[in-house]
């Protein structure tokens, strides 16, 4: 997403820190069966912002094969999160990945999809961090809808918000992207201009936005 150069040096230098192999196997798998996990230094970011902020409470939009969620509990061991994902056979997936972990105390899937899950996320809430990685095209509807289950400090984190680097160049995007490209660009305005939220994007991993709840 950087600098393409700039990215595959730190990808390859980040390479020399020993990795466990089941987080190797996990990113195998991805490739193999094209699951769109975080990239590698997006997810490097995602784990040190946790440690660094020490969230108690995460909810996650977009569990996939539970590889997010396992790095933000790499990040913080004694947070819990609470991780929503629709799609059957990434449920399946995800929750042998986390029981092989033993993590599943510490993260709960909730099955569905996101814009019909309000009522029974609340009860799980408030959270103090938010990680949006679900459909691209609704990162507006998530964010609004989720932010009241915040709490008055809170971070929203989306991930993919320069998508392939389509965002600052639409015309590169492929005919059947272009309408999703511009969503995101306007999810990424509109973020910009949120008062209440003070927000930063990073050309990182396939470029991750920050937003911090003004208290
Ligand atoms: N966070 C994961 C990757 C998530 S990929 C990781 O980095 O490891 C996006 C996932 O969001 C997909 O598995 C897809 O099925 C799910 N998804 C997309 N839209 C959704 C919705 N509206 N509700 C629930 N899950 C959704
Ligand atoms: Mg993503």
């Amino acid at each position: 997403m950087i600098d393409i150069e700039v990215n595959a040096y730190l990808e390859e230098l980040e390479k020399q820190q020993p990795v466990p192999n089941w987080i190797s196997e996990m990113e195998t798998y991805a490739k193999e069966n094209h699951v769109p996990i975080m990239e590698p230094l997006g997810v490097a970011f995602l784990k040190q912002l946790i440690m660094l902020r020490k969230p108690q409470r995460i909810l996650e939009i977009g569990t996939a094969i539970g590889y997010s969620a396992l790095q933000m509990i790499e990040g913080n061991p004694e947070a819990k999160i609470v991780s929503i994902e629709r799609n059957p056979d990434m449920i399946a997936q995800a929750t042998k990945n986390i029981l092989q972990q033993q993590k599943n105390d510490a993260i709960t899937i909730i099955e569905g999809d996101a814009l019909e899950l309000l009522k029974e996320i609340e009860k799980h809430g408030p959270f103090d961090f938010i990680f949006i990685d679900a459909a691209k095209g609704q990162y507006k509807r998530f964010f609004e809808l989720y932010e009241s289950v915040l709490t008055t400090d809170g971070v929203i984190v989306t991930d993919n918000v320069l998508f392939k680097g389509y965002v600052t160049n639409q015309e590169e995007a492929p005919r059947r992207l272009k309408n999703l490209v511009a969503k995101i660009k306007h999810y990424n305005e509109w973020l910009m201009q949120r008062k209440d939220y003070e927000t930063h994007i990073y050309p990182i991993g396939d470029g991750i936005a920050i937003s911090i709840k003004n208290q």
